[in-house]
């Protein structure tokens, strides 16, 4: 008989799924079990998850690929609880954090490069298989082991909570900026988009010393960013007269949305050598008017997370620098409201669920 979920590995487990195949996403407590501690692994108790726009993609199903169930959650924070008897870095009782990988080959080139965001053989924390051929489950539950590699060191001033997106939406940001050399003091970035990649995405070139500009569909968010996330000017996307005004005014801009839209207007705003990154994920493909990069020798790229080291590093330039995500924290049987809310783009501007105190174990 084929084992379940909750009779795959040794250890009891309990989180929220997706179970139902019909893809309406509604997560309810579920039943599984987790692998015993090996020798490099890591276990810990999970504290606190951020919910990630892409956790709401999969539960419903909206790119094709989830295998239900599916207990999604990648930016975890926890204590841990149990490590194996090879494990170098960490000791139980320490605070630590999970992102979205737990696996890869470890012997590529991109691997050996810290690059295992790029490796082919990479394991993502919840619904693909992993190395035993066992699917992984994320951080809507109770506990959670990982190969030591694949955890990070939580800095000591950085809060559990509002720091958990970081896991997700920081390194997202903190990569493209590190990569495409707009961290540099006075460089001139624009963030497009001002959810929760965005609103990371500020703080974090702002840290950098960067003169950043919001650029937005509307005037909704321009105090907040101005006053509150520190942004340096506001742009109003669908304003002709102020994207004439900007012409030609940016080193780079990270394009965060991932709704359809047109990038013409963004090329427009990079300078010569200027860099259009992108790390929202429309589903239709884009128009690009391929003049619009030759005309001033224009890069048009991506990004996608980052390797576990510049992660680490990532999480101690944010406990340098007090970055934190703006959250609501809430209790795990909050989470189908939240993801409701989500849809509406209700929240500023992530929500993270307190499991520690909130999951039944039950
Ligand atoms: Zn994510
Ligand atoms: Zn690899």
């Amino acid at each position: 008989m084929a084992k379940s979920a909750e009779t795959e590995h040794p250890v009891k487990a309990y989180g929220w799924a997706a179970t139902a195949s019909d893809t309406t996403g509604l997560l309810s407590p579920f039943k599984f079990s987790r692998r015993a501690t090996s020798d490099k692994d890591v276990r810990l108790k999970v504290l606190y998850c951020g919910i990630c726009h892409s956790d709401l993609h999969m539960i419903k199903n909206e790119w094709g690929f989830t295998n239900y169930p599916i207990i999604p959650g990648h930016e975890i924070v926890g204590e841990v609880t149990e490590i194996g008897s090879k494990v170098e870095n960490f000791k139980v009782g320490d605070k630590v954090g999970v992102g979205v990988l737990v696996g890869s080959c470890r012997s590529c080139a991109r691997c050996c490069d810290n690059l295992e965001n790029h490796c082919t053989k990479q394991v993502q924390t919840y619904n693909v298989p992993n190395f035993d051929g066992t699917k992984t489950y994320g951080g809507y539950s109770e506990s959670m082991v990982a190969d030591e590699h694949f955890v990070v060191r939580w800095p000591d001033n950085l809060p559990l909570d509002s720091g958990a997106p970081l896991l997700c939406a920081g390194i997202t940001t903190y990569s493209p900026l590190r990569h495409f050399g707009l961290d540099k003091p006075g460089t001139k970035v624009g963030v497009v988009g001002l959810g929760g990649l965005g609103h990371v995405a500020v703080k974090m070139a702002k840290a950098f010393g960067a003169h950043v500009t919001v650029i937005s569909t509307s005037e909704t968010k321009k105090q907040e960013a101005l006053e509150k996330l520190g942004a340096d000017s506001f742009l109003i996307s669908r304003d002709p007269e102020q994207l004439q005004g900007a012409v030609s005014s940016l080193d780079g801009i990270i394009d965060t949305v991932s709704a359809t839209h047109s990038v013409v207007p963004l090329l427009g705003l990079l300078k010569p050598d200027g860099k259009l990154v992108m790390v929202g994920a429309p589903e239709t493909p884009l128009e690009v008017p391929v003049f619009n990069l030759l005309r001033g020798r224009k890069i048009l790229g991506g990004s996608n997370i980052g390797g576990l080291k510049e992660t680490q590093e990532m999480l101690d330039f944010a406990a340098k620098h007090n970055i934190t995500a703006d959250v609501e924290v809430i209790p795990v049987d909050y989470v189908n409201t939240a993801m409701d809310r989500l849809v509406k783009s209700d929240v500023r501007y992530r929500f993270v669920i307190d499991v520690g105190n909130t999951l039944r174990t039950e």
